[in-house]
């Protein structure tokens, strides 16, 4: 579900050559594992949108179809099984051609996403307007035409680069229109910079209540993207559990390799749901006081490293060690599914 009282969702795209089935199954595979609840695929062309039957087939979350221009597309992806169209109404030239879309739609009761994008405004559209209310008045444009068509399972997003054009274009239309928004921050870059950007973006607009689903979007692995959305929920408290990892920035003090750590720890803990907060601490100045924190914490010391679980201080361990021995006591704290220990605490 997306809208109403359903909880936000993590969305992101595949960056495979549809055409390639197995390829792109292996990434929704892994994108899935990742939390992505939902998945978009580009289609091209026929054989794209002829290969999304058996990619639906062997995908294990709703599976959405990025159309442009070409209707027969649209009809080719919706027979195909896919459980959603991002598509803009305003692309398909005739309108006996969307209608055929929309019937299609219809008929299978999947929404259709109208999807504006700074980068793609017409040049002559509304030229005296500023870009934000250009990008809204669009969307409600193509959202009236899919209305008139008595359909009204749409979703809507309007994306641009720029954080506060996305914002603006949202506060003018998110009142007008009672449909479920897609939030993002469109060619946001790099995955540094384009999370950053992303976060106060989709950050801004869901703080203010505005949003349903979200992507990030990054010049980067889709995993990434993924994860990026899912700590942008658990950050303003709108998804509960998954692991936090506390570590520290590292400094001439640092006894431990806190960067090399925490990073194959993110990697370890790429979708896990259970509510886990894990410290990595290069030394004995903040680290004892955060890993009692923590449900399992490692703190760097000469030669070894203080191992605490529960809040309490465990064993010394081999500095070379580190990394297993912490992934041994998180391992058994997911077995038992249980990390009140420490977090009653908190
Ligand atoms: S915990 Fe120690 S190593 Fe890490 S930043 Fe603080 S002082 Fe530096």
């Amino acid at each position: 579900m997306v809208g109403g009282n359903a909880p936000i969702s993590v969305q992101s795209m595949t960056k495979t050559d549809t055409r390639d089935i197995k390829a792109t199954v292996e990434q929704i595979g892994q994108m899935a594992r990742a939390g992505c609840q939902i998945v978009r695929a580009a289609v091209p062309d026929m054989e794209a949108a002829a290969a999304l039957a058996a990619i639906r087939a062997r995908t294990p979350v709703p599976l959405v179809a990025d159309i442009h221009f070409d209707h027969r597309l649209a009809i080719a992806a919706i027979n195909a099984g896919v459980d959603g169209l991002r598509l803009n109404p305003g692309n398909i030239s005739r309108r006996e051609h969307l209608e055929k879309v929309v019937s299609s739609a219809r008929e299978r009761q999947i929404p259709i996403r109208v999807g504006v994008n700074a980068g793609s405004l017409p040049a002559d559209y509304r030229a005296d307007e500023s870009v934000p209310q250009r990008m809204a008045a669009l969307a409600e444009e193509h959202i009236r035409l899919l209305e008139s068509m008595d359909f009204g399972l749409i979703k809507v997003s309007l994306k641009a680069f720029d954080v506060l054009t996305t914002v603006q274009a949202h506060e003018i239309i998110a009142d007008r229109i009672p449909y479920p928004f897609h939030l993002g921050i469109t060619e946001a870059g790099p995955p540094a910079t384009g999370t950053v950007r992303s976060a106060l973006g989709i950050g801004i607009l869901l703080h203010m209540g505005i949003g349903d689903t979200i992507r990030v979007s990054l010049s980067g692995d889709p995993l990434l993207e993924v994860d990026a959305g899912r700590e942008i929920l658990r950050a303003l408290d709108l998804m509960q559990g998954g692991p936090s990892i506390i570590s520290c920035p590292t400094c001439g003090r640092a006894m431990l390799d806190v960067v090399g750590i925490s990073s194959r720890l993110s990697e370890y803990l790429r979708g896990v749901d259970m509510a886990l907060r894990v410290a990595v601490m290069g030394c004995a100045v903040n680290g004892p006081g955060e890993c009692k924190a923590a449900d399992v914490g490692i703190a760097g010391g000469v030669d070894k490293v203080a191992l605490y679980r529960g809040g309490a201080f465990l064993r010394a361990v081999p500095t070379e060690q580190a990394f297993a021995a912490l992934i041994q006591e998180i391992s058994a704290l997911i077995a038992t599914g249980s990390s009140e220990e420490a977090t009653s605490k908190r």
